[in-house]
């Protein structure tokens, strides 16, 4: 099948001879073409400006045009070295390394290119200590109901979605969904078996379920004494989303390993699995690889938002910002009467509505606000971090309007 190309403005578009897009349709798209972003908003190829409650799925934390992201890229670029493979050292991705090191429980880091991958390497380092530390038998993972950890064979066998798995199968074995429930956990998590729980504290795609911090705690008691590596994925809502650079800091939970990706790189795809020392200790040369994971240019732009998302005084205002979000959200639903349950913190919040949240979203694009969903009937928003308050009232206002309607 031949592609023509046809010009729409500036931009092209691509459609082939069947007058079918090139791109296989594993998403519905939504109408608009974008084409620039500006501070938080996006505009479309009609000169049509939407503020961004979205931030392209919880990544774009420091909103579009930022200088020092552009100047990282420059001065990345200017070495030449956009690439050069993980057989060769590079300041870039080793200087990255010490900053999430610095910053938290881990003492080491394996980069790669997205969250899916990067749950898969952590479950593959899970293993490698499980066999370790015990037998053969310990290689189970187990997650939590309500879970989304992505969408590779074994990523997705520790997610929640029936229809994102039932087409699959068979998905990776000896990975398992365990109800969030103490007192199921304690039989599921057999030390033999076991050899890693996989949580995210809070659970962005399956609804915006911000997890008891005390459940948290009792299974960090559980895990500890059974030797069963706690994995915290913070993809979604790491790197500033809670007001905390890591989520598990404001909960009094420290993991063996933890999984980024989503805003790490500013938008450049890049993942990272953050590991103890002794689970460090058991990973040897070969276990686990991947070309592009870690090189010089994503890893110095992924410096740079690092070093943004740490700044305290954009973590308290989110932390304030999110404090008022929750308070402002609240008086919506009262208004409109149209919410049943809001749940969330920083800026990271669900809203369960009662018609279909895909039709809230579409209106929110008339409107010129972008929005997301988790779920059928739960909206959710996600704000660039640097988004300040009387942008995030301009975002309120059109929400308690498509709301309402
Ligand atoms: N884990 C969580 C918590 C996520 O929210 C996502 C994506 O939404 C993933 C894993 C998968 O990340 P990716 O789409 O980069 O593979």
């Amino acid at each position: 099948m031949s592609a023509v190309s046809l010009p729409l403005d500036e931009e092209v578009v691509t459609i082939t001879s069947a007058g079918v897009s090139p791109l296989l349709p594993t998403y519905k798209r939504a109408p608009m073409q974008l084409v620039r972003g500006e501070g938080v908003e996006l505009i479309d190829s009609d000169g049509k400006r939407y503020l961004d409650f979205a931030s392209g799925i919880a990544v774009n934390a420091l909103g579009y045009g930022d200088p020092g992201i552009a100047q990282a890229m420059s001065d990345a670029l200017s070495t030449g070295l956009i690439h050069t493979s993980n057989l060769y050292r590079t300041p870039a991705g080793e200087r990255l390394a010490a900053k999430l090191v610095e910053r938290s429980f881990a003492s080491q880091v394996f980069f790669c290119n997205s969250g899916a991958e990067a749950n898969e390497g952590a479950f593959k380092f899970a293993r490698r200590w499980g066999r370790k530390i015990g037998t053969d038998a310990k290689v189970e993972i187990i997650a939590l109901r309500g879970s989304f950890h992505g969408r590779l064979f074994a990523s997705l066998a520790a997610t929640d979605r029936p229809s994102y798995r039932a087409p699959f199968r068979p998905l990776a074995g000896a990975v398992s969904i365990c109800e969030r429930d103490i007192a199921e956990l304690d039989t599921a998590l057999d030390e033999e078996r076991v050899a890693a729980l996989i949580v995210e504290p809070i659970q962005g795609e399956g609804g915006v379920r911000v997890l008891d911090s005390d459940f948290l705690r009792r299974l960090r008691t559980l895990t500890a004494q059974r030797e069963i590596a706690l994995i915290f994925d913070e993809i979604q809502c790491g790197l500033g989303r809670t007001g905390y650079f890591f989520a598990y800091e404001n909960l009094g939970v420290v993991p063996d390993m933890l999984t980024l990706a989503k805003p790490l790189a500013g938008g450049l795809p890049m993942g990272a699995v953050l590991v103890s020392e002794e689970i460090g200790a058991t990973i040897q040369p070969g276990d686990h690889g991947t070309t592009f994971g870690g090189g010089p240019l994503v890893a110095a732009v992924a410096a740079h938002v690092v070093d943004r998302l740490s700044d305290t005084s954009l973590l308290e205002a989110v932390r304030e910002n999110g404090a008022w979000l929750g308070e402002q959200l609240g008086a919506i639903a009262r208004r409109s009467g149209k919410v049943r349950a809001i749940r969330g913190t920083g800026y990271i919040w669900g809203l369960d509505v009662i018609e279909p949240a895909n039709e809230i979203v579409k209106r929110g694009w008339d409107e010129g606000l972008l929005a997301l969903t988790a779920g059928e009937y739960t909206l959710r928003l996600l704000p660039p971090l640097v988004m300040d308050r009387d942008e995030l009232t301009r975002g309120l206002k059109i929400l308690e309007k498509i709301i309402s309607k």
